[in-house]
């Protein structure tokens, strides 16, 4: 049984107030894009019902759908705007591209495992956002053929710095990513400047691993 309908834009509301902008999210866009996108859309029927816990859910392949605030918090720290062009690493249910295209980015994601981007496609479609591209591959590697991006966002854990990734940034581009061990990591952000990276450490974060080439290993 899903939540039933009515109920559904209060939920939304009741999560951005006490998920996010109770937390430390104060990005206005970014707090209006994740009142409107439907979170229940993106969630396999048996979860349904949870869609606006605070929580990660699953999704399939051992996978899930990133907790409310991390998506809140990662596309704070990319500094979106309308036009700007952003690659979502890491698909799984599609809700964070969403998420970004809601914002009015022209998104680019990419998920390593095909049934996954299937399902993401599916629930991006409807959710109306079928303008978002989904890829199947590594995204570790990035999207080269559609690089510049002015930010990549990526919703698993890495080892150390993406440097693929990094080169994909148009200068002043911004990467969010979380860099650590397979059980705890810190979300980093990392402008593009042309003395190098600029590294802004970010909040205590705990992501399923990127794996890949400049992931782990599978
Ligand atoms: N942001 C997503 C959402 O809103 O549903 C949640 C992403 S989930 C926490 C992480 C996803 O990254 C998984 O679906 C996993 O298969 C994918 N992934 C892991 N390594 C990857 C890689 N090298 N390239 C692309 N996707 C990868």
């Amino acid at each position: 049984m899903g939540v039933p309908r009515m109920q559904q834009p209060d939920e939304r509301r009741d999560m951005v107030e006490r998920q996010l902008r109770a937390r430390d999210i104060v990005d206005e866009n970014v707090l209006r894009a994740m009142e409107r996108v439907p979170r229940e859309l993106f969630i396999p029927e048996p979860e349904r019902r949870r869609a606006y816990d605070d929580a990660a859910l699953p999704i399939g392949a051992g996978q899930t759908i990133s907790q409310p605030y991390m998506v809140a918090r990662i596309c704070e720290a990319l500094s979106v705007r309308p036009g700007h062009k952003v690659l979502d690493v890491g698909t799984g249910s599609g809700y964070q591209a969403a998420v970004l295209a809601e914002v009015g980015a022209e998104v680019v994601t990419i998920e390593r495992i095909p049934e996954l981007a299937e399902q993401a496609r599916a629930n991006l479609a409807a959710a109306g956002y079928d303008q978002v591209e989904v890829q199947v591959g590594d995204g570790s590697l990035g999207v080269p053929d559609r690089a510049p991006f002015d930010g990549i966002a990526v919703a698993a854990a890495a080892p150390g710095l993406p440097e693929t990734l990094y080169e994909q940034l148009r200068p002043g581009g911004r990467l969010v990513v979380p860099v650590g061990g397979p059980r705890a990591q810190r979300l980093e952000v990392i402008v593009r400047s042309p003395e190098g990276p600029a590294v802004v450490h970010s909040v205590p974060c705990r992501f399923v691993p990127l794996v890949g080439e400049e992931g782990f290993a599978g």
